[in-house]
């Protein structure tokens, strides 16, 4: 699956399916909906699902955001999709 096709996967969801299920520690295949526990995976490292195999980023919650896609990277830094808890959606710079 390419990359934009994941970010379109991502946003088939709602705001609100996504973060309640990583709300609840889980987080959702974006190409087979399988559900990973996050509390056995290292924050903002690269996972693979258990089920496709599918690489994804593990979501990491900073204050009230919830970093979970890597956008590209380059001199500046990796830019990085963020969802607020309350389900606001930016777009913002991480070092
Ligand atoms: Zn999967």
């Amino acid at each position: 699956m390419g990359f934009f096709d994941k970010i379109k996967n991502l946003f088939a969801r709602t705001p609100e399916q996504l973060i309640e299920v990583l709300n609840r520690g889980l987080y959702p295949c974006a190409n087979c909906k399988q559900e990973t526990r996050l509390d056995q995976l290292v924050p903002l490292s690269f996972g693979n699902c258990p089920k496709c195999n599918d690489l994804f980023l593990v979501p990491h919650l900073m204050e009230d955001w919830w970093v979970i896609e890597p956008l590209g990277a380059g001199g500046m830094g990796a830019m990085v999709l963020r969802r607020q808890v309350g389900a606001h959606l930016g777009a913002g710079g991480a070092q």
